[in-house]
């Protein structure tokens, strides 16, 4: 039996992982789930996996929530960041699936990885802003990471198992990471100063949460997808290359040095890598259908184009620049993310913001987790300054 805690309930992961998780009940208990604001969603959950723990980081949610589940079932209602801690961190958990958005999940990520917890990491932000320190803490604790990015789901499938990554040793020449293109693959520059939020999360062939399908539309979650790879596998982005691949099947490749190129693929269905993750070194049914390639009939390939999608060339950079430049690059773009979101920001202004906020702040060692959470302050300021100045 494993015992779960779920950060990041009522998002797409978390939704998917519950999925997962319901078509195993002699696999996995629920020790925790964990939600932002959204009380009713959370509500039918505990009612139907009844968890030891429910926490809402939002402490109105939390009343509310408690309110809800009155008489109806035992979950214990707990409110607030520092419980969100507290549930991945918890003695009778053994495995904590990580699927907050941004950054706001790096602390509870980072107490899993400290209490030495299986931790599937979806919420890509937490390693992107602090590289180093969270592998460094996973080293230390003996944490058991695993990916969930379906990408690095795939690589890491494509890999042979160890814990201690070189790829030199593993004979690896090189990473393919694959990437949709995401819905305006083929629209002008001039196109994409028009696009709606509503087009931008109107995702080809993924559903997903609001956040990571901009990232999808600007390229961005490729840059970060980069970043993760670099920390996660030990190698640095010029052994990388981008493949754009419309059909989002093969979801990543691994090239040899004796010129084998392994795939991993499957339908755009993200219940696969996290049953991966769930039930590793196992396999489990994840309700994915069977891959149809006679209906699919063939696989295309392109190169990203860097003008009209420059993010992907600012994550390399910052990642190259390091130091705390990527937790910059990430809390620039959760700001000009969300102000495209809520249509204070024309879409191909992401990048220009997030460019302007990497040249005003200086980069420095990420020493410790303060300097990381200092500089997403201050890099999160500089981009609504950034931002109210366009708007001028
Ligand atoms: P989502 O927006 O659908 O869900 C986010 C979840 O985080 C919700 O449960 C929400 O309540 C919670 N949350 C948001 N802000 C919070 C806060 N301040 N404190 C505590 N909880 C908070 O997002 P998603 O699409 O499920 O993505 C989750 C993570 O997984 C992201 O990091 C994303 O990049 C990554 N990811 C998602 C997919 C996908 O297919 N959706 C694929 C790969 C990686
Ligand atoms: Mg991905």
């Amino acid at each position: 039996m494993r015992h779960i805690t779920l950060l990041g309930a009522t998002g797409s992961i978390g939704l998917s992982t519950l999925d997962v998780i319901r078509r195993h009940p002699d696999r996995f208990v629920l020790h925790a789930l964990t939600a932002n604001s959204q009380a009713d969603a959370m509500a039918s959950l505990c009612l139907e996996f009844q968890p030891r723990v429910a926490v809402m980081a939002n402490a109105a949610a939390a009343e509310r929530l408690q309110g809800l589940l009155v008489g109806q079932c035992d979950t214990e209602v707990l409110a607030g960041p520092a419980a969100l801690c507290l549930a991945a961190e918890a003695p009778e958990v053994d495995t904590v699936m990580a699927a907050i958005v941004g950054a706001a999940g790096l602390p509870a990520t980072l107490a899993a990885v400290r209490a030495g917890k299986r931790v599937l990491l979806a919420n890509k932000e937490a390693l992107v802003m602090s590289g180093q320190l969270f592998m460094d803490a996973v080293a230390a604790s003996g944490a058991e990471l695993l990916p969930i990015d379906s990408e690095h789901n795939a690589i890491f499938q494509c890999l042979p198992p160890s814990r201690a990554r070189n790829l030199d040793n593993d004979g690896v020449r090189r990473i393919l990471l694959t990437a949709s293109g995401g819905p305006f693959r083929t629209h002008s520059a001039a196109a994409l100063r028009q696009v709606s939020p509503a087009q931008a999360c109107a995702h080809p062939n993924w559903s997903m949460g609001r956040k990571i399908s901009v990232d999808s539309a600007t390229l961005m979650n490729k840059g970060l997808e980069l970043i993760e790879a670099c920390w996660l596998f030990n190698t640095n982005p010029d052994r990388i290359e981008v493949h754009v691949h419309p059909e989002s099947i093969i979801h990543s490749m691994v090239e040899y040095v004796d010129g084998s190129v392994l795939a991993q693929l499957g339908s755009p269905d993200m219940r696969t890598p996290i049953a991966n993750g769930l039930a590793w070194p196992d396999r489990i049914d994840a309700g994915v259908e069977s891959l149809d390639l006679f209906a699919l009939g063939r696989f295309n390939f392109e190169r990203p184009d860097p003008e009209r999608f420059p993010c992907l060339r600012l994550a390399a950079e910052a990642f190259k620049a390091g130091g705390t430049a990527p937790a910059v690059l990430n809390a620039a773009n959760e700001v000009a993310v969300a102000a495209f979101l809520d249509t204070t920001l024309c879409f191909a202004d992401i990048p220009v913001i997030i460019e302007r906020t990497l040249t005003a702040i200086t980069t420095v060692a990420a020493d410790s987790f303060d300097t990381i959470f200092s500089q997403d302050q201050a890099a999160r300021l500089v981009a609504s300054e950034q931002i109210a100045r366009m708007d001028v």
